[in-house]
């Protein structure tokens, strides 16, 4: 019979997050300052961000040690185990074999705290005492929120309001874990009160909460800002996915996977899961990657790669990415961690040079994906992590056509289990294919 996990012990756990920026084809266009449009410098950073992060940002050192406090947090979850969908290979009737690593086992139930614990850490110890954030459905601020409790830090979290009022339960999450929650617009910081000043019934948005979150860090000494995604040093951080999917698949008797998977709003988790098997491909190895994204926030599949503003308001600098414009507002599909207008800057290079590829897909269609891999898996993902499930079913389906035992690795981001909401839409078939 064929095993259904593959676990490593905690002392198995890697000591080491994975930085591609040395050995990337050729370096990233770096950060622009948003007023004068030449290179930021690493002080401009030090207002909102501690030291070690801007290093790590920039980092010409191949591998990062894990401190150990910050593996000491991950004990709690980590290593995360990597399945065998031998059900889903079964129903599908492939010859493929399909892995998931399966990150829906931390607290927050997603891959988020594995850079908001490292956050969090260099940030104390730098001698930081509260962290901000912003947050739209929750995932985000539910990771800080529990990452700074490890640490005995505050933490405030700006939350869409609209999110505040109709998504209660991460709220209440965040707020067991001891953070301060604000509903976004508030009356906290210069530029709230303006948007409500105009509209006091603002329902705010993400922009408007990223304005807040790092006014209110730049305006105090001992506060510090914390972004869950895009930036280099989050998507290193998550890497240790990726390290640990590589011991996992080697116990399972395989050399590389064929395929590696994930689904990208940012695009933290599927390149903490493919970065490490990215530097196999650029040493020869035979690996194709896909990156899947919702048809409603198209951003590597019609996106287009240029500077742009990392926030809604442009007060961010200017990252080199794929992006369908700062001002884009993506419809409001349920799968809330993909509506990012744009996308890493490393994952964007790797899409521009040909090295990754990127898929993009409906909602509905990925609400059945993921309604149909629970029936036959029995874990329920998160409508984020459906899309990368989509993706998976189709190239499994490829391979049938084909006769080829492929094997397809993918991320498993996060569980459904606070997007129940969305399911029962779905399952009332209410839920609509909002569109482009
Ligand atoms: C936030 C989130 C995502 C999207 O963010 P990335 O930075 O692209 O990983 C995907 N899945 C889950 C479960 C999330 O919470």
């Amino acid at each position: 019979m064929d095993r259904k996990k593959f676990l490593l012990d905690e002392n198995e756990m890697p000591d080491k997050w994975y930085n591609i920026l040395p050995d990337l084809p050729r370096p990233l266009d770096p950060p622009l300052d948003p007023q004068t449009k030449e290179p930021i410098s690493p002080d401009q950073l030090s207002a909102i961000f501690p030291k070690a992060l801007i290093e790590q940002e920039m980092s010409p050192e191949r591998y990062i040690p894990i401190p150990e406090e910050v593996r000491d947090v991950y004990r709690l979850w980590r290593p995360s185990p990597l399945y065998r969908a031998e059900r889903l290979e079964e129903y599908l009737d492939t010859p493929a074999k399909i892995y998931y690593k399966y990150e829906g086992v931390s607290p927050p139930g997603s891959h988020k705290p594995n850079t908001a614990v490292a956050q969090a850490y260099y940030n104390m110890k730098e001698g930081i005492e509260r962290l901000t954030t912003e947050t739209g459905a929750g995932q985000w601020g539910s990771a800080l929120a529990f990452a700074c409790n490890r640490f005995e830090m505050e933490c405030t979290v700006y939350m869409v309001k609209v999110s505040y009022e109709q998504k209660p339960y991460r709220k209440t999450m965040m707020m067991l874990w001891g953070a301060e929650v604000i509903p976004s617009p508030s009356t906290r910081t210069n530029s709230g009160r303006a948007i409500l000043e105009k509209d006091p019934n603002n329902p705010g948005s993400l922009g408007i909460a990223i304005s807040e979150a790092v006014e209110d860090a730049a305006t105090h000494d001992n506060t510090n800002y914390s972004l869950g995604s895009v930036l280099n040093h989050v998507l290193l951080h998550q890497t240790i996915v990726g390290e640990e999917a590589k011991l996992q698949l080697e116990i399972a008797g395989e050399d590389y996977p064929d395929y590696v998977i994930g689904c990208c709003g940012g695009g933290s988790n599927y390149a903490g899961l493919a970065l490490p098997f990215v530097r196999d491909r650029l040493e020869g190895k035979e690996i194709e990657f896909y990156a899947v994204e919702p048809t409603a926030c198209p951003t590597l599949t019609k996106g287009e790669y240029t500077y742009d503003f990392g926030d809604t308001a442009g007060l961010t600098p200017l990252l080199k990415m794929y992006t369908l414009g700062h001002d884009f507002i993506p419809p409001s599909i349920h799968a809330g961690g993909l509506r990012y207008h744009g996308e890493a800057p490393i994952i964007s290079a790797l899409k521009h040079d040909g090295i990754m590829k990127a898929l993009a897909y409906h909602q509905l269609e990925c609400f059945d994906a993921g309604a149909l891999f629970t029936r036959v898996e029995g874990i329920v993902p998160a409508p984020e992590t459906s899309h990368a499930i989509k993706a998976v079913i189709d190239l499994a389906l490829e391979c049938k056509k084909k006769g080829e035992e492929k094997v397809i690795l993918f991320n498993f981001s996060g569980h459904g289990l606070l997007d129940l909401g969305s399911y029962e839409l779905y399952l009332e078939g209410k839920l609509k294919d909002v569109d482009e």
